[in-house]
């Protein structure tokens, strides 16, 4: 082929919780050109695709009809065949009732490079985070995924009940719930004990998991009272009866809890992992992007002039990182502000200057523009020309300040940041949060930027320290809780103690 054949990953995604992709998932996700997905991907999954990679939604939304199972062939060979590295996405594992093997015949038939990375399969993850070991030494030596239609009379897939009431081990059924009365009844008309041990895993490894455990028997009815809806797996065997031992996931503290993280830096995710870790689900809504203004006729002029300011003041590590953008663009280096006393907000903007080996002449030992004001006034201002180099939307107080003591002050905006719109679902997910977790001011005024005014009212407030919670307050917001550390350890601890009184 004369544009060289590309190749196929038939890639397990895992059963719903994004922690059991695999490593090799992701990297290829990362890599694809083309990706072919299905409904029941874990949220998020495909993230880290890139911006230009193509995406294709192949799955079946409730009530409305798939993509044909040849068509996807078809399609995963054409791209192929253009040279395209294609992943080809399913949930939990491709081999496992998610005709991979399909897809995999048809490919070898085309002669297109293909390659199976399997994933975790949902009958198996689903009742683990149950409680449920679909094995065990003492009562299950052997364990039977089993499927079949919808309607357990019809079609070629019609089970062999004898066979499967016979079968000495566990059996996890894939399939909607709908079937549950006629594949309990069958299987204990062809033999099986009705008071075998049974349960029903809805979700399974997703935040709202539920479990209902029961006997062969009254399973069905069971799961029909509590409504459980699919995806579910059910088992039968034994080892369902463990759970009563073996449940994990509902004993962790923050169980159930929906937590709101503002993303203002990177510490957001470290939050968000360290409230996974106790059962939260959180949920993550944007960061703040920079958009750079370097291509200002204001920015340009203050780099051309940048030798004649007698104090440089940065005010942000943002603000260094684009100032030497705008000077590199201009074919200058640091020796511009040879003749500047420099001065840094604080020791984050100092490092970001030190990265050009710059060393900051000033930096105040609180991070704040009043702090910087008092350690500038101890040099003489008056008439000297100052630049404050900066976000677009910043407080007027280092201007003024430095104007009333006689400097000539000129202020650059070098970027603006930008709240980035939540997606409907994470507004919708946000709406029905529990918690809302401030970790800084900007994160109070990111929230209040990105999301409708009144979303997640019934939302208990955790904010990190005094100045975040006035600006919380200043927002409108009441702040049911502050954490007594201010740091993110001490605001997962407030939370955690809040949540057990509450
Ligand atoms: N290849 C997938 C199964 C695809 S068939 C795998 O290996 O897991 C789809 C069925 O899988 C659903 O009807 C349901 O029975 C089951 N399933 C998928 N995800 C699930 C989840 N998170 N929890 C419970 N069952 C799930």
């Amino acid at each position: 082929m004369s544009e060289g054949t590309g190749i196929v990953y038939l890639v397990g995604a895992g059963p719903g919780d994004p922690g059991l992709m695999t490593v090799r998932s992701l990297d290829l996700i990362v890599a694809a050109d083309v990706i072919v997905h299905d409904r029941l991907i874990p949220r998020d999954a495909l993230a880290a695709a890139r911006p230009d990679a193509e995406l294709i939604y192949v799955g079946k939304e409730p009530g409305s009809a798939s993509v044909a199972q040849d068509e996807i062939a078809k399609l995963l060979i054409k791209r192929a065949r253009k040279g395209k590295i294609v992943v080809r996405l399913k949930g939990g594992d491709p081999f496992v009732f998610g005709r991979g093997g399909e897809e995999a015949e048809e490919l070898a038939a085309a002669g297109i490079p293909f390659e199976v990375v399997p994933g975790v399969t949902a009958g198996v993850a689903g009742p683990a985070y149950a409680g449920i070991p679909v094995t065990h030494r003492d009562d299950a030596s052997a364990v039977a995924f089993v499927t079949g239609h919808e309607d357990p009379d019809k079609g070629e897939g019609a089970l062999d009940y004898d066979a499967l009431a016979r079968f000495p081990g566990t059996l996890v059924f894939y399939m909607g719930v709908k079937a549950l009365p006629a594949i309990a009844e069958r299987l204990i008309a062809a033999g099986r004990d009705a008071g075998e041990p049974s349960a029903v895993v809805e979700r399974g490894t997703l935040p709202d998991q539920r479990t209902v455990v029961s006997t062969l028997g009254e399973i069905a009815g069971a799961a029909s009272e509590a409504q459980i809806k699919a995806p579910a797996v059910t088992v039968v065997g034994p080892t369902a009866a463990r759970r009563d031992r073996i449940a994990w996931l509902e004993r962790r503290p923050l169980h159930g809890k929906r937590v709101v993280v503002t993303r203002a830096r990177a510490q957001a995710s470290q939050l968000a992992r360290r409230l996974a870790a106790l059962g939260a689900e959180p949920i993550e809504l944007p960061a703040i992007r920079i958009e750079p203004r370097i291509d200002s006729k204001e920015v340009r002029r203050a780099v051309e002039s940048l030798h004649s300011y007698a104090v440089v003041c940065l005010t942000s590590a943002n603000g260094v990182h684009q100032l030497f953008e705008a000077m590199e663009a201009q074919g200058r280096d640091a020796r511009a502000l040879a003749n500047a006393t420099i001065a840094a907000i604080g020791p984050a903007t100092a490092a970001a200057l030190a990265e050009y080996a710059v060393l900051a002449d000033v930096i105040p030992k609180e991070s704040i523009a009043e702090a910087l004001v008092e350690e500038l006034s101890k040099l003489d201002l008056n008439g000297k020309p100052v630049l404050i180099a900066r976000a677009a939307e910043a407080r007027e107080v280092l201007p003024d300040a430095l104007r009333e003591r006689g400097a000539d002050v000129d202020v650059v905006a070098l970027y603006e940041t930008v709240a980035e719109r939540p997606s409907p679902e994470a507004i919708e997910r946000a709406a029905g949060a529990d918690y809302v977790t401030f970790t800084s001011s900007s994160t109070v005024h990111n929230l209040v930027e990105a999301l409708p005014e009144d979303i997640a009212a019934g939302a208990r407030i955790v904010s990190i320290g005094p100045i975040t919670s006035e600006a919380a307050r200043e927002a409108g917001l009441t702040v049911h809780v502050e954490a007594e550390r201010h740091d993110i350890d001490g605001l997962v601890e407030a939370l955690l103690a809040d949540s057990t009184n509450g």
